[in-house]
């Protein structure tokens, strides 16, 4: 089985038109292109959705990329049905039969008499049956149990098997959908006139065009779309339809095509329902990553920092899976995939100001008198008929400007009595108004994958007419503190012991970078007791400890990584800071801190925070690098990088924290950033430029 680049999964409906606003009983399509799932696409009525397809199927086709479409409603009826009919045991003869007679406008349709038309072909009293128009159509009961002696099957195979489907013949009532295959099978006609032999409709054919068309039946996956939180049942079905069929084997989507009843049809899927729904209760995830991945190569003894960053960077791959959350869940998180609009910003060409619109051919220099038509345009009220040339219009901001209207003077310099308006020519063509699309283009990228989403982002996306974002979910990040003389800040302390410092700031900072914190607590320095933890803080994403992470001998963190896990001690050329421990325990990063808090946090920002915004997909994060001049003296020799804490003084210089000891946890809460001293020996004198990185740049608040 070829795979498919596209999957389609449209929810068709037998109604009128639904309007311009999203609601459930539309007509909905669930699309996932090349593995990414995008937003529904809301298809107001028939006619609407009949042209959207037909526009997808061509850029499809034309660039090469396979579509499966799915459609929920019967594609043939019941054996010997097609024959009676037709003269012809051919479902396609059905659907054409269909497509000459019926006529489908967005407010009227003949599908009652058509019904009443095909009974007249049967002897007795049916088979169709329903009747939701104020009218009765003469041979078409309204009740089911009014119909005796057509002749006629009640269910296809497929409906005897797929219990809770309806019969093709109930036209109305809650749940019937024979008006849905009246209405929906003209259309799968026309496609398939349209594109020929590219089309393939399973399973009357084998499903081996680039185009294949199947019938599908949305209540397979029923109990994924009752747990999800979308609002409208019927766009949350075709997303997670979508969604299941993409991400099916290609085992499990061969068996869902193969050969069935050529003249009744089949449902896509029946009787997989268990490969759908493990898709999508699948927590999907990249690969870990791989065993060696911290190995230094032989040889390596201080590294620069640089350097270290590097390879750290290059040793990491994303590794969380990703979801769809709506827009008012899904900010700090990080896309994960590119979205482009699907609307145009504004959607049509529209007045930037409050007052009189325009043909500017009309117009000149001087003293102009336009008389107004009756009625005015204004925002979310279209003024529909054309304004005459000659003539202005009253328009307010943000109204789509009337055809007739490509300028609008402004209300302040203009005079009206009401009938007509009066003002100073020359006026710039296209003055005060704004272009369809002149913000963002239909179609345009609009955001990329690995971006945070800020407030602003989601203003971007609602315009454009995203509902829900496709996101990466929350790195789960694991925080274990270590040593003896260890205890929890407001108990009492007892002789050689001191309050866990570390674990507070690391939690805060992890929460502040939009991770998800799992606090294991404080350990002592015990190996059984650090192995039980670390067994449970394998469960996240990452794990970061602090403490115990030399090579001392109450060192348990290296010793135990190193026997029980794998372990590089990274010893990196960097001041304050020991040899960052970096080790997988369970095929998990840990990320073993020194258990200093000002190392601690150094290690932590410099290290740490970009490594784990790879991580959750937000790529590597470098911090933000500021050059100020210096408010002090300092000469630094050659051989490691120096992070001093720091802030900016009142003259704009930066200032050093008066000690540099990595116990001092008064000078890392007095600092508002650091200052970065390269490798290279240098003589630092007031008002010489030197980098200062803010708090903040680390995304500290
Ligand atoms: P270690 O890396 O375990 O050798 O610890 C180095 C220094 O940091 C020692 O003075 C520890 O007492 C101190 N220390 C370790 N962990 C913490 C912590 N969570 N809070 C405050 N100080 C700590
Ligand atoms: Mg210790």
């Amino acid at each position: 089985m070829r795979r498919f680049d596209t999957i389609v999964m449209v929810d068709w409906s037998g109604g009128h038109d639904r309007g311009q606003a999203p609601v459930k009983d539309a007509i909905w399509a669930g699309i996932v292109r090349g593995g990414i799932s995008e937003e529904p696409v809301y298809l107001r009525n028939r006619q609407v959705a009949e042209g959207w397809l037909t526009d997808l199927l061509e850029a499809e086709k034309d660039a090469g990329r396979r579509v499966l479409a799915g459609f929920d409603f019967p594609f043939g009826y019941p054996g010997g049905v097609a024959q009676a009919i037709t003269g012809r045991a051919d479902p396609f003869a059905l659907w054409d039969w269909l497509e000459a007679r019926i006529s489908d406008a967005p407010k009227a349709n003949n599908r009652w008499q058509v019904a009443a038309d095909i009974n007249a072909l049967f002897p007795g009293i049916g088979p169709f049956w329903g009747n939701a128009s104020k009218i009765d159509v003469a041979g078409l009961p309204r009740k089911g149990a009014a119909r005796a002696g057509h002749g006629c099957t009640e269910l296809r195979a497929v409906e005897r098997v797929a219990k809770g489907t309806f019969s093709v013949w109930q036209l109305a009532g809650a749940g019937a959908v024979g008006s849905q295959v009246l209405m929906g099978l003209p259309v799968l006609a026309r496609l398939r006139r349209r594109f020929g032999d590219a089309l393939s409709v399973w399973p009357f054919e084998a499903p081996a065009g680039q185009i294949v068309l199947a019938e599908i039946w949305p209540s397979l996956i029923n109990k994924a779309v009752k747990a999800d939180p979308d609002t409208i049942r019927d766009r949350a079905q075709v997303r997670l339809l979508a969604a299941a069929v993409a991400g099916l084997s290609r085992g499990d989507l061969a068996a869902c095509l193969e050969p069935r009843s050529a003249e009744e049809g089949w449902i896509l899927g029946l009787g997989q329902e268990a490969a759908l729904l493990s898709v999508l209760s699948a927590d999907l995830a990249p690969p870990p990553l791989s065993d060696d991945c911290f190995a230094l190569p032989p040889g390596v003894d201080w590294t620069p920092v640089p350097e270290a960053l590097t390879r750290l960077r290059d040793s990491l791959h994303p590794v969380v899976g990703q979801e769809n959350v709506a827009l008012p869940q899904a900010v700090g998180r990080v896309l994960a995939g590119d979205i482009w609009a699907r609307r145009s910003n504004p959607p049509t060409a529209n007045s930037a100001v409050d007052g009189y619109g325009f043909a500017h051919a009309a117009t000149g220099a001087g003293p102009q008198i336009l008389p107004l038509v009756a009625g005015r345009a204004a925002a979310g009220q279209a003024y529909s008929g054309p304004v005459p040339q000659g003539h202005a219009i009253r328009i307010l901001t943000g109204a789509a400007l009337p055809e007739g209207v490509d300028c609008v003077v402004l209300e302040e310099d203009c005079r009206s009595d009401g009938r007509a308006v009066a003002f100073n020519g020359p006026v710039k063509p296209g003055a005060n108004t704004r272009d369809a699309g002149e913000d963002v283009e239909t179609g345009q990228v609009i955001l990329t994958a690995g971006h945070r989403l800020r407030a602003p982002d989601l203003a971007l996306l609602a315009a454009t007419g995203q509902a829900h974002a496709p996101i990466f979910r929350r790195l789960r990040v694991a925080v274990i503190s270590t040593g003896d003389e260890l205890c929890e800040a407001g108990d009492t302390a007892g002789m050689g012991q001191i309050y866990d410092a570390n674990r507070p700031m690391l939690t805060a900072l992890l929460a502040g970078w939009g991770y998800e914190v799992i606090d294991l607590g404080r350990l002592p320095d015990d190996a059984d007791a650090i192995r039980a933890a670390l067994d449970q803080a394998a469960g996240a994403d990452a794990i970061l400890t602090s403490g115990g992470a030399s090579a001392g001998d109450e060192d348990h963190i290296s010793r135990l990584l190193r026997a029980e896990g794998r372990l590089t001690n990274w010893r990196i050329a960097l001041k304050p800071g020991r040899p960052l421990a970096l080790a997988q325990w369970r095929g998990v990063p840990v990320f073993g801190l020194p258990g200093n808090p000002v190392a601690a946090l150094v290690c932590a920002l410099i290290f740490a925070r970009p490594a784990l915004s790879l991580l959750s997909g937000a790529g590597w994060a470098a911090p933000l690098r500021m050059q100020v001049p210096a408010g002090f003296t300092k000469s630094k020799k050659q051989g490691r990088a120096e992070y001093p804490r720091a802030r900016i003084g009142a003259d704009g210089r930066v200032v050093l924290f008066a000690s540099e000891g990595s116990g001092r946890i008064s000078g890392l809460s007095w600092a508002e950033g650091l200052v970065e001293l390269p490798f290279e020996a240098q003589e630092i004198a007031p008002g010489d430029p030197v980098t200062f990185l803010p708090y903040a740049g680390f995304g500290m608040g």
